[in-house]
């Protein structure tokens, strides 16, 4: 069947929620898995012994990947949702969860599958002439970066284009010649962000970063369906979700550093909103960098899957039930 068709058009947004193995330091420090996928929809909270359980336990998504998955497995749940951007329906693919809970390692693996599958479908569709451009940015406290221009400065301008929406001023958009050339811009980006890294302390807990392909293509025969279909298909590695958590009631002190990301809670207000449906009323799409950028890619006509990122030790067990809550309410 082709890929996003009217009925995928309908589709709420699919939420799918990634467990990650223990890593070294976990082990070492003998934290406990708390988390475990019982079936591909439900992933349930393993107390530990004696642990009265007073909060929900089980959770139900589209799609539940086990520690024992393959980014490829996690690409097939989302597979859909970026592909329709080859028939002209902009989508998006978001990692949230805590830093450290496999966002970047997940969207790297994603992002370089979907261009296989991008290409592949590109042989295998030789009646159309595709245009792949990509550009790519990161938005650190409400500043815009090129990852593809070094020399851009870190606060581009975001206007509003009467056609095309919001638009980054100056932002570099470069046209691959083909899956090589592309996955190499890709790298370029991926590099730039960790530059940052270093120069900024702890830069990509805070940072959200976009990879932005524009996918243009039109029919070479001069048929009677002489369609062209344009569309954006986004890879989003957000912030961490803990820069959205909200100060402790109990007046704790805030932990040094963990202030509220302005961009990372507008969207999740704008995807619950979405989530929600027609009635939910005014979308707060302007409230934030991510959210204007991301406007036309998000709602509407727009696929929207989100990968959310869980790990299994009980000592993140809290953050871990935060993701979860996130991600229920966007279904
Ligand atoms: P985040 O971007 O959410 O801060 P990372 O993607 O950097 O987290 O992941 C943290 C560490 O865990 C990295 O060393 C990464 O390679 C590893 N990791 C994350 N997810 C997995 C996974 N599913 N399988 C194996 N290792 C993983
Ligand atoms: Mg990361």
């Amino acid at each position: 069947s082709t890929p996003g068709g009217p009925k995928a058009r309908e589709e709420k947004i699919v939420v799918t929620v990634r467990l990650r193995p223990l890593n070294k330091r976990e082990q070492l420090a003998k934290d406990q898995v708390s988390w475990e996928c019982i079936d591909d929809h439900t992933i349930v909270y393993k107390p530990p012994p004696h642990e009265r359980v007073t909060q929900p336990a089980s959770f139900t998504f589209d799609k539940v990947f086990s520690p024992a998955c393959l980014t490829e497995t996690v690409y097939d749940g989302v597979k859909n949702v970026a592909l329709s951007a080859l028939n002209g329906i902009n989508a998006t693919i978001f990692a949230y969860g805590q830093t450290s809970s496999g966002k970047t390692y997940t969207m790297r693996g994603i992002t370089q599958k979907a261009v296989n599958d991008i290409y592949n479908h590109i042989m295998n569709t030789p009646e159309r002439d595709f245009t792949i451009r990509i550009s790519g940015l990161e938005i650190y406290n409400e500043n815009v970066k090129d990852l593809l221009n070094s020399d851009s400065g870190r606060n581009l301008k975001l206007l509003d284009d009467p056609e095309k929406g919001t638009v980054v001023e100056k932002l570099v958009e470069e046209t691959a010649n083909g899956s090589q050339h592309l996955r190499q811009l890709i790298n370029i980006c991926e590099a730039q962000r960790q530059v940052g890294e270093t120069a900024l302390n702890d830069t990509s807990s805070r940072s959200h970063q976009i990879i932005r392909l524009t996918i243009e293509s039109t029919l070479r025969e001069n048929s009677d369906c002489v369609r062209s279909f344009v569309a954006s298909l986004n890879f989003v590695d957000l912030a961490g979700s803990e820069r959205a958590s909200q100060t402790h009631a109990d007046g704790a002190r805030l932990k040094e550093g963990c202030h509220i990301n302005l961009s990372l809670m507008t969207l999740t207000t704008v995807i619950r909103k979405l989530s929600v449906g027609k009635r939910s009323g005014h979308i707060p799409y302007r409230d934030s960098k991510l959210t204007r950028i991301l406007q036309h890619s998000l709602g509407g006509n727009a696929r929207t899957a989100i990968i959310c990122t869980l790990s299994p030790a009980l000592s993140h067990c809290e953050q871990s039930r935060n993701t979860l809550y996130f991600a229920t309410r966007a279904k």
